[in-house]
């Protein structure tokens, strides 16, 4: 008897999916650390979206246009020749089977294009006219263009000069999408700079314009607004699991920039204590400071565009250079609620380094006629490692976040460069 009235008494523990709270805190992690100028634009977003999250025919909205315009549901796919390959050799009944969660067949080719969709109706909710972006690979700005101009609205995208260089093709698209590329010169010339950049923008035009950010990083409401969007992703690849492989994949694998593709694929599955959860970051050339991009596996608490959470940061707090072979992990922060999940151990970090990514890029190229982005590759190369380790019964789900379209120059040019 006492034992009933006790579990009646004790409140139950908070599912790990509960967050944020109302102050956009994911554990200690989060928040919203902006200048004064910033305060009514995100209270105003705050308010746009609490009154949206419980409408069902924005829901409806988005939810049509996601299935006639984007292309929605992606399909799970069975690689089975990757799969095979990574048996081959050792014992062939051994090694987990490698599934594809299809990211790259959403229109433009990432799944970046879920959450600009939703935050372009946001900014149409605000009255607002113009939308900016930052943009590290490009596809974030190349989404953001198509958003606006679906939408019928202006849009600027800032990217930095290196990353233009690296990435011309998305810079094409943009433009002719009709938006305007604001090239950056400052610091690295890269993710980082070009969201200083957008941020400097949006303190002087909040009136009539939304700024889209990219990952689930800033201050609140945005990681959890980003998420939200991106969460589609991890819903849809738990119906088909129970439809396709008659249960939930042993393991999920996603590569981690600023978090979107992976907080968007594990939010579903985060009080589902039977899948491992994998985060891959850049392991870049080494791991030396300026060698990597991985602020999760070797990184330290700070405050960097708004929201506390793990920073590549040296002894006086200043942002660390960063590298990676991939123009959207190339980023020395990461969402709050990937800190979140690091510090209560729900997910694993690991990391891919610049030659595991390229290799994984040609093999999965080669053996599935699937060129995946630079970026994913560093989630398949560790899926490959994983599945090695793993029964021959079990499986693995990699969110397949991109297309490498826009990669094939860059990868040319570091082959050249290989001995
Ligand atoms: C932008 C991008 C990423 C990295 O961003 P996340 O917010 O970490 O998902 C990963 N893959 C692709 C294909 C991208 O375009």
């Amino acid at each position: 008897m006492s034992t009933i009235s006790n579990d009646l008494q004790t409140p139950r523990p908070p599912l790990i999916s509960e967050v944020p709270d109302e102050r956009g805190r994911f554990g200690q992690f989060g928040g919203a650390y902006v200048p004064e100028t910033l305060v009514s634009a995100l209270e105003q977003l705050i308010d746009v979206y609490d009154r949206v999250r419980s409408d069902e025919r924005f829901w409806d909205e988005l939810r049509s246009l996601l299935t006639t315009y984007v292309g929605r549901p992606t399909p799970l796919y069975f690689a089975q020749r990757l799969t095979k390959h990574a048996r081959k050799g050792a014992d062939r009944t051994k090694g987990a089977e490698i599934w594809f969660k299809r990211e790259d067949l959403a229109h433009t080719g990432a799944h970046k294009i879920n959450n600009t969709i939703g935050q372009g109706l946001l900014t149409k909710k605000m009255g607002k006219r113009r939308i900016i972006a930052e943009t590290g690979a490009g596809q974030h700005g190349v989404a953001s263009a198509t958003a606006a101009a679906f939408l019928g609205l202006e849009c600027d995208v800032y990217m930095g000069s290196e990353d233009v260089r690296r990435q011309r093709l998305n810079v094409t698209r943009m433009k002719m999408l009709g938006a305007n590329v604001i090239e950056v010169n400052s610091g690295s010339r890269t993710l980082k700079d070009a969201t200083n950049e957008a941020m400097r923008d949006w303190m002087g035009s909040v009136e009539h314009t939304h700024y889209i950010i990219g990952s689930v990083v800033g201050p609140h409401p945005f990681p959890m607004i980003v998420r939200d969007f991106q969460s589609i992703i991890g819903r849809e690849c738990k119906g088909q699991s129970i439809r396709q492989l008659g249960k939930l994949p042993e393991a999920i694998v996603a590569c981690v920039g600023g978090g979107s593709n992976a907080a968007g694929i594990f939010y579903d599955f985060a009080d589902d204590k039977g899948v491992r959860l994998i985060g891959v970051e850049a392991g870049g050339r080494s791991r030396e400071p300026g060698q990597h991009a991985a602020p999760l596996s070797l990184g330290s608490p700070g405050i960097l565009h708004g929201s506390l959470s793990y920073v590549l940061q040296d002894a006086n707090g200043q942002t660390a250079d960063v590298h990676s072979c991939s123009a959207g992990l190339d980023y020395p922060g990461v969402g709050p609620e990937h800190a979140y999940w690091k510090d209560n151990g729900r997910v694993e970090y690991t990391t891919a380094t610049d030659d595991e990514a390229l290799d994984a890029f040609l093999l999965t190229a080669r053996t599935e006629g699937i060129i995946p982005a630079l970026e994913t590759s560093h989630a398949i190369a560790h899926a490959l490692k994983l599945a090695a380790t793993m029964p021959g019964e079990s499986r693995i789900v990699v969110n397949l976040s991109g297309r490498g379209d826009k990669d094939v120059e860059e990868v040319g040019r570091l082959l050249a460069m290989r001995p």
